[in-house]
């Protein structure tokens, strides 16, 4: 139980990698919370850990909208009695060509991975601050924090950006006892990557199979997908950790495709 009673909210985790370090940080003895804007799938994925023995509440959050973010935070303390671990995490992908990209979505993407991450940092920190427990903030980075892909613009630039900005908070929130990391994952066959596959092929006219094969899996050191599960085990590592000598990081988790 390395996460005895802390409470930590994750984003988009209702699905993929947020949904399983739920169930991971539920079964240390986290008290977790699904906050996602899909509530209904939320909701089942909180009864599923309340039933198993676990401690878990849903929240409806748009990580997009302050008003959203500020009041779920709140409603949290309310009912578990504080905020000890943020996992920001929800997001989403586009694919398009630079040239073609549209300025809606290149702003949609920009608000969920690095309005949200703000937005949700602000309020853990302020809760965090208040308790004068200290904290763990780990952002869902990934191998695009360090490098770059055809077609992913926007998401390279914001999962760039939030290595900047768990620097930053390592930095302010040290003195509080805050540390902030970045887990930066390969890819994992989660709804995300799934939905990417036929796009790529598409867009690069190619099949799926060479899709997977020489695109995705192409730089790792065995042509493995990473999985939900090897990402929860880093993300468990990362907030027991206990002091301020693991902050400001990002850790590759992504079978050599990116070695730092
Ligand atoms: P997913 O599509 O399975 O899950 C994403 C979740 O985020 C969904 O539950 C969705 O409802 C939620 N979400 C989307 N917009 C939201 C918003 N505005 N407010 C609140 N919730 C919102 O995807 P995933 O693969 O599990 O991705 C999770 C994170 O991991 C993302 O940040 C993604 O960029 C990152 N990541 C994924 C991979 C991969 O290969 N799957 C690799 C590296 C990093």
């Amino acid at each position: 139980m390395q996460l005895k009673d802390k409470v930590a909210i994750i984003t988009g985790s209702a699905s993929g990698i947020g949904k399983e370090i739920a169930l991971e940080y539920a079964k240390e003895g986290a008290k977790v919370v699904i906050a996602d804007l899909m509530l209904a799938a939320a909701q089942a994925t909180a009864d599923e850990i309340n039933k198993s023995g676990g401690k878990a509440m849903a929240v409806e959050m748009n990580v997009t909208d302050e008003a959203a973010v500020d009041a779920a935070t709140a409603k949290v303390v309310e009912q578990f009695g504080g905020v000890d671990v943020l996992i920001s995490n929800a997001g989403i992908q586009i694919i398009s060509p630079i040239v073609d990209f549209k300025y809606e979505d290149w702003k949609k993407l920009m608000a969920i991975h690095a309005d949200g991450a703000f937005l949700t940092t602000r309020a853990a920190m302020r809760a965090m601050i208040k308790q004068g427990k200290g904290g763990s903030i780990i952002y869902m980075g990934s191998v695009h924090s360090h490098e770059a892909s055809p077609l992913k613009s926007a998401y390279v630039t914001a999962k760039h950006g939030l290595i900047g900005l768990a620097k930053t908070v390592a930095k302010e929130g040290a003195k509080d006892k805050i540390r902030a990391n970045v887990i930066c994952p390969g890819f994992v066959r989660t709804p995300l990557v799934e939905k990417q596959i036929p796009e790529q092929s598409k867009a690069l006219g190619i099949s799926e199979a060479d899709v997977v094969k020489n695109v995705m899996l192409k730089d790792t050191v065995d042509g493995e997908f990473t999985t939900v599960q090897d990402v929860a085990q880093l993300a468990v590592f990362l907030a027991a950790f206990p002091t301020n000598a693991l902050t400001g990081q990002s850790i590759t988790v992504s079978h050599g495709w990116h070695m730092q």
